[in-house]
């Protein structure tokens, strides 16, 4: 079903713009194409990116993993049916309660990055599977991650023959190159040097079996953008190359590249204007912003392709679009060159493209008395 045409709108006749139309078929489709493009490597669909239940529901029934970041995402997971042995608890920033919390609900495998993770992990997850993020590059990535997380390989050596001591069962390394990496070539340096990790975790006498690739597989924007399976193909290549042809098994934890296709943002034009009789660009404010769900439009960084009802029919000419809120960081693109129709006025009704991720969970709880993105589901009903 083709979400972008306007009478795709199926039982949402009576919802309120702005508002997610998120077609749970779609998302599906994505994670197939993902899993047969990677083999046999396990998928942890990135909760973050979107959490609706359906969604969740639905990958569930499809035989995914999930990777999570807290216990509301573990308890959303667990009571849509998610088995705890498919649950990686991935966040290396986790409270003691909340590790203890996710032991005694079955969860098995957890993520750390620092010692004082890693105690905490022997102490309220004794004998669990753990495994250690590196610090990767973002370079190449539209979404960087920075270097909030992971630490040296060096450091991992350490703390995965110190988990051994602890009790708990090191297996292996992950890391994450980018949300949104472009360049398909940005996981071997990773992988690299996780190859390192776990050659020198060898010699101190334990064996690793699992290295996570993390996300960062991109989702069409106004770009097209590579085939994902030129990713998997870079990937198990850089495998096979630096553990010289006997690879680890694999992980993957794909987030935009499962929801974000997935989803159209329906949203009101409240306003067009001039704001001078020289300016030939005209400001589109829309009933949606960086309060509403559109955080990525932050920098600039991720820029959505937009449809509106005039397409076709006349003239276009430059704009500069914003949200409703009287915050003037509320702007969507100032600098990146978008083009609307001339004929567009207030009351028609833009499809924001590609919204499926990271946007109702970044949609803030009624700043400015605006509420939080609704989300609208259709589509695969398992
Ligand atoms: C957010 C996140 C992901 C998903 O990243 P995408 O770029 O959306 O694929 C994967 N792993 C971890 C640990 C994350 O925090």
């Amino acid at each position: 079903m083709n979400i972008s045409s306007p009478s795709a709108g199926v039982g949402d006749a009576e919802q309120q713009t702005p508002y997610l139309l998120f077609d749970v078929g779609v998302a599906v489709a994505q994670y197939r194409r993902l899993t047969q493009a990677f083999g046999d490597a396990t998928a942890f669909y990135a909760v973050k990116a979107n959490p609706q239940p359906r969604l969740l529901s639905a990958l569930v029934a499809h035989g995914s993993a999930f990777d999570i970041a807290s216990p509301a995402e573990m308890d959303l997971c667990l009571d849509l049916g998610a088995d705890p042995s498919a649950l990686s608890y991935g966040n290396t920033i986790k409270k003691a309660a909340d590790i203890a919390y996710a032991f005694d609900r079955g969860v098995r495998m957890f993520a750390f990055d620092s010692e004082s993770e890693l105690d905490k992990l022997a102490k309220y997850a004794p004998g669990a599977a753990v495994y250690c993020r590196i610090a990767a590059s973002s370079a190449g990535a539209q979404w960087p991650l920075s270097n909030k997380f992971g630490c040296s390989p060096e450091m991992a050596v350490a703390l995965l023959l110190a988990a051994a001591d602890q009790g708990l069962a090191p297996v292996g390394v992950s890391f994450h190159v980018g949300s949104q990496q472009l360049d398909p070539t940005r996981w071997g340096p990773s992988v690299a040097d996780a190859a390192r990790v776990f050659k020198a975790v060898e010699a101190g006498g334990v064996r690793l079996t699992l290295l996570n690739a993390g996300g960062g597989f991109p989702a069409a924007y106004r770009q097209p953008v590579r085939p994902i399976e030129d990713y998997a193909g870079a990937i198990r290549a850089a495998m096979d190359r630096h553990f010289d042809g006997d690879p680890p098994a694999l992980a993957i934890e794909p987030g935009r590249y499962v929801a974000a296709a997935a989803g159209v943002l329906r949203a009101q034009v409240v306003l067009v204007a001039r704001k001078s009789f020289t300016d030939d660009k005209r400001w589109v404010y829309l009933d949606v912003g960086r309060f509403g769900g559109l955080a990525e439009t932050e920098g600039e960084a991720i820029q959505y392709a937009i449809a509106t009802p005039h397409d076709g029919d006349g003239e276009d000419g430059p704009v500069i679009l914003a949200g409703p809120t009287c915050d003037s960081v509320d702007v969507l693109y100032q600098r990146a060159a978008y083009r609307l129709p001339m004929a567009l006025g207030p009351g028609d009704v833009v499809e924001i493209h590609g919204t499926g991720a990271y946007t109702t969970t970044y949609s803030s709880v009624g700043f400015n008395g605006y509420d939080p993105l609704a989300t609208v589901c259709i589509g695969d009903s398992a």
